[in-house]
């Protein structure tokens, strides 16, 4: 019998539009001789499109309004065998979802509600892989209502850090309000705007060098692999909103020219970090590689990492051997699997 696919996309983050892109790429490659799939496509309102404004929101790209409340419609995901919630940042990446599809019982592509929300939070992404002896850059933590009260104590803790600096809302995605401070007279600015997005900030030190950019795919559940090392390159002081989506601004090399030692040294830690984090389907873990120095720091964990066929995580296994169709297949089959 065929399996009944719900795939959900869209979402009310920043990212909405990327994933609208992601799902018209697995939409197309799932097989219809094994899948019978579902798109809902959720608004930017954070309600659930019935089947023809879906239609419609995957042909045009966007879905700012309309939709039912995420509750009714969700009751009627009980009629799926698996859902897959191709949904990046808050209200999707984060575990709201997957704590949704929980409660409804109904087996989901990708992590669960724990290392979803971990995953997503840049924080306690940090704590939990600090006490798994997981390289990282130095880092701290501000709340908007320390911010509002005791500026004084938060601009204390940056200049500890060290100038320049990265201030960065603790859960969004994309590069959104994200700042690199190269003066102590810019910190203001950056914090106002990551404070406007998010109650909790991270400060992060540099490196002491530009870093180069890697990234590795993980695939499985709790006998996970490690895809061929990837890496961005691209001509910006970082790689901002602009630079990610502005065709042409950056280039992927798969895979990426490092020594074996150093891109097994970095499958290692990426399957640490999905374990330490309790990931489970697919993640992309996210390093610096300071070639001066040798230092490997991993920076972020990405549960629901872009999913075009292009992207870099499909692009990453399609390097193993597993082309884009086998890939979400494969991820179906690990959200059926007995764990
Ligand atoms: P997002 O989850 O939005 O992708 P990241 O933490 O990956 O946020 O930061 C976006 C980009 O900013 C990185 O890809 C990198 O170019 C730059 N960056 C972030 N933090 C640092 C850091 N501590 N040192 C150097 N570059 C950084
Ligand atoms: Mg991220
Ligand atoms: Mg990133």
């Amino acid at each position: 019998m065929k399996k009944r696919i719900l795939l959900l996309a869209g979402g009310q983050s920043g990212e909405h539009e990327v994933s609208l892109m992601s799902a018209r790429s697995v939409l197309s490659a799932l097989p219809r001789d094994q899948f019978d799939v579902t798109p809902v496509v959720i608004s930017k309102q954070g309600r659930w499109l019935p089947p023809t404004e879906t239609q419609r929101a995957l042909e045009s790209g966007e879905a700012p309004t309309g939709g039912d409340l995420v509750l009714h419609r969700a009751a009627s995901a009980e009629g799926y065998d698996a859902v897959f919630p191709l949904l990046h940042g808050p209200m999707g990446e984060d575990g709201t979802v997957q704590g949704l599809l929980t409660l409804a019982g109904i087996p989901f592509v990708g992590s669960g509600v724990l290392g979803s929300a971990v995953s997503m939070d840049k924080v306690m992404t940090k704590q939990v892989l600090a006490s798994a002896g997981i390289p990282q850059v130095a880092w701290a933590l501000a709340v908007r209502r320390e911010w509002q009260t005791q500026p004084d104590t938060v601009r204390e803790r940056a200049a500890a850090l060290g100038y320049p600096l990265f201030v960065k809302p603790a859960n969004l995605g994309s590069s959104v309000g994200i700042s690199k401070v190269a003066r102590p007279e810019d910190l203001d600015g950056a914090l106002t705007l990551a404070f406007s997005l998010d109650r909790r900030v991270i400060l992060e030190a540099m490196t002491a060098h530009k870093p180069r950019e890697v990234e590795v795919g993980i695939l499985g559940n709790d006998a996970p692999i490690a895809s061929p090392v990837g890496e961005l390159r691209f001509d910006a002081d970082f790689y901002d909103y602009e630079t990610k989506y502005t065709e042409g601004r950056a280039s992927m090399h798969i895979p990426a020219p490092l020594s074996a030692e150093v891109a097994e040294q970095i499958r290692t830690l990426a399957l640490r970090a999905f374990r330490a984090l309790d990931c489970a389907g697919l993640a992309r873990v996210d390093f610096f590689y300071v070639e001066e120095t040798g230092e490997l720091l991993l920076n972020e964990v990405n549960t629901m990492p872009g999913f075009t066929t292009t992207s870099m995580y499909p692009k990453l296994f399609e390097a193993a051997g597993l082309n884009y169709s086998a890939l979400v297949t494969r991820l179906v089959e690990l959200a059926l699997e007995d764990r």
